[in-house]
């Protein structure tokens, strides 16, 4: 058997892998590999599907499965999984940065010393995120997480989810429409499905609080890029930080990017050091199984 490691993953996981099976790096044996390990970069679309031949297994490291051909995989009779626990305090901890950011204007205050040379005590006026209101949109395993930061910066939290009917950490909302017209700041945790993607338009914006601030660690497709830009250009959106893109990395087109007010992370919600081990404890505990 064959294991191909399609990206990146722990350095250490290769040399874990062993035990199971060949374990090879080199994508151009893809049509030799019966299990394939990818995060989000790797596209398995049909085509790439079709290029191998010998697959059973995709394991995608990681939460959303939006890079994986579902129908195309089980048309082949191929297991698709996922490590969905892994992730959630990585992502959580970096919308908390996001979301901090703003208010701490901690871009504007380092670029302004760093490239600058100005020192802009007087002129940077900061604001709390203590009593404001967080709204959620989803309020799933990352949510979850955000939410329990939240509360101990003393926020109200907020959540919509239509499938969710309880939750410890947050209060539930019946609409997204009641969470808009409420939250301060807004963070996306829902996964790219029809019902989300582009949720974020023109429409949604309207619903939302003159100077809401919009975090995103879930998805650049739940936006409407040239609504959220306008938006942003217009101050009816105070700023949008994202770890997410409509593509990765974001075509040099994308309005977002010469839009004011824009934080910027490329796509490293789920990298940090800990989460990578974790991923790989949960590939190797997943390979166990499959070989039972
Ligand atoms: P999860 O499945 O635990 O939670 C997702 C929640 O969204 C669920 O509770 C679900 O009911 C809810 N939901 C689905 N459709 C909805 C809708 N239309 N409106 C409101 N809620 C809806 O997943 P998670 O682990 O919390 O991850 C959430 C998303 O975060 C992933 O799907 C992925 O897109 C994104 N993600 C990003 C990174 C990153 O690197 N930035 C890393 C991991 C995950």
């Amino acid at each position: 058997m064959l294991i191909l490691i399609c990206d990146a993953f722990d350095k250490s996981l290769p040399e874990r892998l062993k035990k199971f099976a060949e374990v090879t790096e080199d994508i151009a044996r893809l049509p030799e590999a019966e299990v394939a390990l990818v995060r989000s970069k790797t596209k398995c679309t049909a085509e790439w599907i079709a290029g191998a031949p010998r697959l059973k297994l995709i394991i995608r490291g990681g939460v959303g499965l939006d890079n994986v051909d579902a129908k195309a995989a089980k048309e082949r009779g191929i297991e698709v999984r996922n490590t969905p626990a892994a992730s959630s305090v990585a992502v959580a901890e970096l919308a908390f940065g996001l979301m901090l950011a703003v208010p701490n204007k901690l871009i504007e205050a380092h670029n302004a010393m760093k490239l600058d040379g100005k020192f802009l005590k007087k002129e940077l006026k900061r604001t709390e995120l203590f009593q404001k209101t967080l709204g959620l949109v989803g309020i799933g395993r990352i949510a979850g997480e955000v939410a329990k930061r939240a509360a101990a910066f003393g926020m109200r939290v907020l959540a919509y989810d239509p499938y969710v009917k309880h939750s410890d950490v947050a209060i539930l909302v019946p609409t997204l429409k009641e969470l808009f017209s409420k939250a301060d700041y807004i963070s996306l945790h829902v996964p790219l499905s029809e019902d989300t993607k582009g949720m974020i338009n023109k429409a949604a914006i309207a619903e939302m609080k003159d100077g809401v601030v919009i975090v995103n660690t879930g998805r650049g497709k739940c936006i409407v890029e040239e609504d959220l830009a306008e938006a942003l250009k217009s101050g009816k959106v105070a700023a949008y930080a994202t770890d997410v893109w409509f593509s990765d990395p974001p075509d040099p087109s994308s309005p977002l990017l010469a839009a004011p007010n824009v934080i910027m992370t490329p796509h490293i919600g789920a990298s940090s050091k800990e989460n990578l081990l974790r991923i790989g404890s949960e590939v190797v505990e997943l390979l166990e199984k499959w070989g039972k």
